[in-house]
C-alpha cells in the first residue's frame, strides 16, 4: 500500500468511523469530500466533479465547497437526506510541521450534522420548532423523547405502541431515532411520514445507563426530581442524550429538564385526520393553504413557534382552554396595548435559538446582542402593562420577563450596537467598558494614522510625490514606488534609509526602521486588542449562561404574549368568537366559517362565504347529522369547517363564527374525500376501509367524528351496505357526535328510525335547467341528487347528459313501479356515443359555387364590392 499519501491514511481512518455520514475534510479553505462521497455530493449540490491522485491506481473523485459558503451547502445536504460529519483542521500547518516535517495537519470531527440536531439560522426554519425524537421500547412498554436542541425544550411520553404514528403526526420531528433492529418493526404510517430514521447502538438505550446520562447532564441524584418515570421513559431520554452527545462530540445543548407528558392530555387527531384538515401543512404539502398559515398573525418566531405547537396540540384541559381564553379576551377587549405589545414584539430576537448557540459554542457576538435586544425588549413590555389587572396567564408571562437588570445593564455596557457576525473579528465590545482594550485600541490607531503621516514625510523627503504607504499580508506595511523613481532610492544618501524589500514587473518596495518599529506596535496592540475582546466575549456569553433557565422562561413568556395578542388581533380582524367550552357533550355552532375556504373566496373573487349552523348536542347517546347534497354543494366544506372549530376551541382560540358551544373534545376523526394511494400500492377503497375501521374501533363517547362519502370507493350495493352499517356502529356502539356525509339518498331513512340522528342538506336551486349552489346547511334531506346537472356544468358533451337524463329518468320510473332494473337495462334502446348525424346537405345553391371560386387574398375591395352584389343577385 505504499502509494497512500499520510493525509490519505489520515482521511481513510477518519472515513471508517464516520461511514454512515458524508464527510467534510478541511482543507484549508474549503471542505473536500472523497470517494463515493464526492459522487454524491457533486450530484447532490450540482457542483464540479474533479480528481485528486491515485488510490489503488484509480483516480480519487473529489469535490469541495469553501468554507465561508458552507452553511449553505449543509442545508441542501440535509434536506436531500444526508448526515454530514465536520471534519476541521485542528492546528495549524505550521504547528504540524514542528512536529515533523512531514507530518500531516491533525485533523478531528468536531461535529455531526443531522436533520435533528441543527442550530444555525440559515439551517433552521425560524417559525418551526426541529425535533429530535428518540422511540424506545422496554419490554411491554414504549415511550417517546423529544428535544428541540435549538431551544432546549424537552418532553418525554409513554404511549403504546399503535400511539406511536399519531404521535409522531403530531409533532412533526425531523428525526426519529431508535434502536438497531426496531427500525424493521416500525409500520407503514410511520415510515410514510417523511421523518429521517437514525438507527443507533442497542447499548444507548440501557435504561440504567440512561439514568446515570441523565442524572449527569442536570446535576442531580436522582431521577425523582423531575417526576417518576417509567423504564421505556428514561431509555428514550438517554439514547436522545448520548445521540446528541455523540453527535455534538461531547458538547451537550442546554437542555431544560424533561417535561413529562400523558397521551390524555391533548386531544388526540390521528395522522390522516390531521393531513385531511390540513392543521399545519396542506395536503400539497407546503404551509401555505393551511389553517396555520391563514391565521398566523404573530411578530416573533418563538411565537410562530408555540401557535404550531398550539394548533398540533388542542388541549383538553378545561383550566388550560379557559386560561389561554381569558387572556385572548383580554387582548382582544384591549386593543391599544395589544398593538404596543406587538410593536415592541416586533423588535425581539430570537432569544431561544441565539442561546442554544451560546451554549454549543457555536455563537458570536450577533447572539450576545440579541439577548440584550431581547431584554430591552421584554423590560419596555412589562413596562407597558405595569399596574394593570392582567388575566393570570398573562400576568404569569410577564413576571418571566423581569429580574434580569444586571444582566441588562452588563451587556449594554459592554457591546456596540451593531456588532460584527465573527467573534474573531473583535470590534463588538463598546468603547469606555474594558480600559486596557481602550488603550490597546488607541495604540493601534495612534499607530495607523501615524503611518498615514509618515507618506507625506517621506514623500517630500525624496522629492517623489508619487510615493505611496501600502499594506499586505506578506510585506506588512511598505513604501512603495515605480520602478523609475525607485532608482533615486536606492542609492546613497537615500538608501542609508529606505530599505529595499522587494521589486515587481512595475513596482520597487521598500522600508524603514521607523516604518517597521510603529508596524509592529500596531500588529502587537492590535492582537491585543483582539485577545482582550475574546477573553470579554467568553465573560460575557458565561454570564448569559448562568442565567440560561430564567432566559428560555422569559422567551417562553415573549411567545406567549406575542400568540394571545396575535389571536387577539386574528379574532378582531376577522369578526371570530369566543367559544363557550365545557364538559357537557354539546356541539352547537352558530354562523360557523371555514377560515381557509373563506380567505381564499376572498382573494379570488370577492365572493362571501356562507355562514352555517351545526348542532350535535348530545345528552346521552349519539348525535349525528346526515349530510346529503349534489357534489361541490359544500358538503366537505362544512364537514371541516366544523371539526376546526373544536380543534380552535381548545387550543385556546376564538373561533371563526357568530355563536359556538363545544363540549369537550377527546378524539377528532376525520376521513374526508378520497385520496388515492397509488403511490404505496393500495386501492383509494382500501385506504378508506383501514382508516373507517380505525374509527370504529376507537372512537369513545367524547370523540367528534367526520365521515365524508364513506363507500363511495366501491360497487353502489356494496358501499351503500358499508355506509349503512359504519352510520348504524356510531350511533349503537360509539355513541359520538359525528357529521357523516354521503350521496346515497337511501341513508335518509334511517334518520326516522334511529334516534339522534338526523338529515341535513346543503340546498341549491334549479333554473332552466342548472344548479345554482346555495351553499346553505338546512335541516332535512336533498330532494334530488343534480348529479347530471353537475356533469354538465363540468362540460361532459351534451349528446351524454342528454342520455344520462334519459338513463336517470327511466331508473327512477322503474323504482317508482317497482319493475327490475336488469330489464330496464334491457329495454333501453341502445345508445351509440357516436355524435349526432350531420343536418341533410342544402341544396347546391348557384351562390355555393361562387363562392368557392372566390379567392379573397386577391381582390381589390372595389372588386369585393361588386361581388357582393353580383351574390345578392344569384341568391
Ligand atoms: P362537496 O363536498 O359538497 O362536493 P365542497 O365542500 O368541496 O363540496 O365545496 C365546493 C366548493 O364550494 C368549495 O371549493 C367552495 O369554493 C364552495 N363553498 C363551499 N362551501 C361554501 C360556503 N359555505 N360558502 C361559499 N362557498 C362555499
Amino acid at each position: 500500500m505504499s502509494t497512500v499519501t499520510p493525509m490519505m491514511a489520515q482521511y481513510l481512518e477518519i472515513k471508517e468511523a464516520h461511514a454512515d455520514a458524508l464527510l467534510f475534510y478541511r482543507m484549508g479553505d474549503f471542505y473536500e469530500m472523497f470517494f463515493q462521497d464526492a459522487v454524491n455530493a457533486a450530484e447532490a449540490l450540482d457542483i464540479a466533479l474533479t480528481k485528486r491522485g491515485k488510490h489503488n491506481d484509480t483516480d480519487i473523485p473529489m469535490c469541495g465547497v469553501p468554507v465561508h459558503a458552507a452553511e449553505g451547502y449543509l442545508l441542501t445536504l440535509i434536506r436531500k437526506g444526508f448526515r454530514v460529519a465536520v471534519c476541521e483542521q485542528m492546528e495549524s500547518p505550521a504547528e504540524a510541521k514542528k512536529r515533523g516535517s512531514k507530518s500531516v495537519v491533525k485533523r478531528d470531527v468536531v461535529r455531526l450534522v443531522t436533520p435533528g440536531t441543527l442550530t444555525e439560522d440559515a439551517l433552521l426554519e425560524a417559525r418551526r420548532h426541529n425535533f429530535l425524537a428518540a422511540y424506545a421500547e422496554v419490554r411491554d412498554e414504549a415511550a417517546l423523547a423529544w428535544a428541540d436542541i435549538s431551544t432546549g425544550a424537552f418532553h418525554v411520553m409513554p404511549l403504546t405502541s399503535v400511539r406511536l404514528s399519531p404521535e409522531l403526526a403530531r409533532l412533526a420531528p425531523s428525526e426519529l431515532i431508535v434502536a438497531d433492529g426496531v427500525q424493521d418493526k416500525l409500520n407503514e404510517p410511520v415510515m410514510d411520514l417523511g421523518i429521517s430514521l437514525t438507527p443507533i447502538g442497542r447499548a444507548s438505550f440501557d435504561s440504567t445507563a440512561a439514568e446515570k446520562r441523565i442524572c449527569g447532564l442536570f446535576h442531580v441524584g436522582a431521577l425523582d426530581a423531575f417526576g417518576s418515570f417509567g423504564r421505556a421513559e428514561t431509555s428514550a431520554m438517554g439514547a436522545l442524550i448520548d445521540y446528541l452527545e455523540i453527535t455534538q462530540k461531547g458538547k451537550l445543548p442546554l437542555l431544560q429538564t424533561p417535561l413529562k407528558e400523558s397521551e390524555d392530555r391533548v386531544v388526540q387527531i390521528d395522522a390522516a385526520t390531521r393531513r385531511n384538515l390540513e392543521l399545519t401543512r396542506s395536503l400539497s404539502g407546503g404551509r401555505a393553504g393551511s389553517l396555520l398559515s391563514v391565521m398566523d398573525r404573530t411578530v416573533t418566531p418563538g411565537g410562530a413557534r408555540l401557535l404550531d405547537q398550539r394548533l398540533s396540540s388542542p388541549s383538553r384541559n378545561l383550566d388550560v382552554i379557559h386560561g389561554r381564553l381569558d387572556a385572548v379576551t383580554f387582548a382582544a377587549d384591549d386593543s391599544l396595548i395589544t398593538s404596543d405589545l406587538r410593536e415592541a414584539l416586533r423588535k425581539t430576537p430570537d432569544l431561544d435559538r441565539a442561546l442554544s448557540r451560546l451554549s454549543l459554542d457555536r455563537g458570536g457576538p450577533r447572539d450576545l446582542t440579541a439577548i440584550r435586544n431581547g431584554l430591552t425588549q421584554a423590560a419596555a413590555i412589562a413596562e407597558l402593562c405595569a399596574g394593570r389587572d392582567l388575566p393570570v396567564l398573562l400576568a404569569t408571562a410577564l413576571q418571566n420577563l423581569v429580574g434580569f437588570d444586571d444582566l441588562l445593564n452588563l451587556l449594554d455596557e459592554a457591546l456596540v450596537a451593531e456588532p460584527p457576525l465573527l467573534a474573531r473579528d473583535g470590534g463588538f465590545i463598546a468603547p469606555g467598558y474594558d480600559a486596557e482594550l481602550d488603550e490597546a485600541r488607541t495604540l493601534r490607531d495612534e499607530g495607523r494614522s501615524v503611518i498615514a503621516g509618515f507618506q507625506q514625510k517621506y514623500a517630500e523627503h525624496t522629492g517623489i510625490t508619487s510615493l505611496k504607504i501600502k499594506h499586505n499580508n506578506v510585506l506588512g506595511y511598505f513604501i512603495e514606488t515605480t520602478a523609475t523613481h525607485a532608482e533615486k532610492m536606492l542609492n546613497p544618501p537615500f538608501s542609508e534609509t529606505y530599505i529595499h524589500r522587494q521589486t515587481t514587473a512595475n513596482q520597487v518596495r521598500f522600508t524603514t526602521v521607523e516604518l517597521s518599529e510603529i508596524e509592529t506596535r500596531i500588529l502587537n496592540a492590535g492582537n491585543l486588542a483582539l485577545e482582550i475582546e475574546k477573553r470579554l466575549y467568553a465573560t460575557l456569553s458565561g454570564g448569559i449562561l448562568d442565567k440560561a433557565a430564567r432566559l428560555n422562561q422569559a422567551a417562553r413568556g415573549l411567545a406567549e404574549l406575542d400568540l394571545t395578542t396575535a389571536l387577539a388581533d386574528l379574532a378582531r380582524g376577522e369578526n371570530w368568537c369566543r367559544p363557550q367550552v365545557d364538559a357537557s357533550r354539546a356541539f352547537d355552532v352558530q354562523g360557523g366559517r371555514h377560515p381557509v375556504v373563506e380567505q381564499a373566496l376572498r382573494q379570488q373573487n370577492g365572493d362571501a362565504f356562507i355562514a352555517n349552523d351545526c348542532d350535535l348536542s348530545a345528552d346521552k347517546g349519539a348525535a349525528i347529522w346526515l349530510l346529503t347534497g349534489p357534489n361541490m354543494a359544500g358538503k366537505s366544506t362544512f364537514l371541516r369547517q366544523n371539526a376546526l372549530i373544536a380543534l380552535l376551541a381548545q387550543m385556546g382560540s376564538y373561533v371563526p363564527a357568530e355563536q359556538a358551544h363545544v363540549g369537550l373534545v377527546s378524539q377528532l376523526f376525520s376521513r374526508v374525500g378520497a385520496s388515492d394511494d397509488l403511490a404505496r400500492g393500495r386501492s383509494t377503497f382500501m385506504v378508506e376501509m383501514v382508516e373507517t375501521a380505525a374509527i370504529l374501533n376507537q372512537a369513545d363517547d367524547r370523540a367528534l367524528v367526520i365521515l365524508d362519502e364513506i363507500g363511495r370507493g366501491t360497487a353502489t350495493y356494496d358501499g351503500l351496505s358499508i355506509a349503512w352499517a359504519t352510520l348504524e356502529h356510531l350511533h349503537a356502539s360509539n355513541k359520538c357526535r359525528a357529521l357523516f356525509a354521503t350521496h346515497y339518498h337511501e341513508l335518509t331513512a334511517l334518520a326516522g328510525k334511529l334516534e339522534g340522528v338526523e338529515n341535513a342538506t346543503v340546498s341549491v336551486k334549479e333554473w332552466e335547467g342548472e344548479v345554482i349552489f346555495l351553499h346553505e346547511v338546512h335541516k332535512g334531506a336533498a330532494d334530488r341528487s343534480y348529479g347530471v346537472q353537475v356533469a354538465q356544468l363540468a362540460g361532459l358533451p351534451a349528446s351524454v347528459v342528454e342520455r344520462a337524463r334519459i338513463v336517470l329518468d327511466q331508473l327512477e320510473k322503474t323504482e317508482r313501479e317497482g319493475g327490475k332494473q336488469k330489464t330496464l337495462i334491457d329495454d333501453l334502446p341502445l345508445f351509440s356515443a357516436a355524435p349526432p348525424p350531420p343536418p341533410p346537405a342544402p341544396k347546391a345553391s348557384p351562390v355555393t359555387g361562387m363562392l368557392d371560386d372566390i379567392l379573397p387574398d386577391e381582390l381589390t375591395p372595389r372588386e369585393a364590392l361588386d361581388l357582393i352584389y353580383k351574390l345578392k343577385e344569384a341568391a
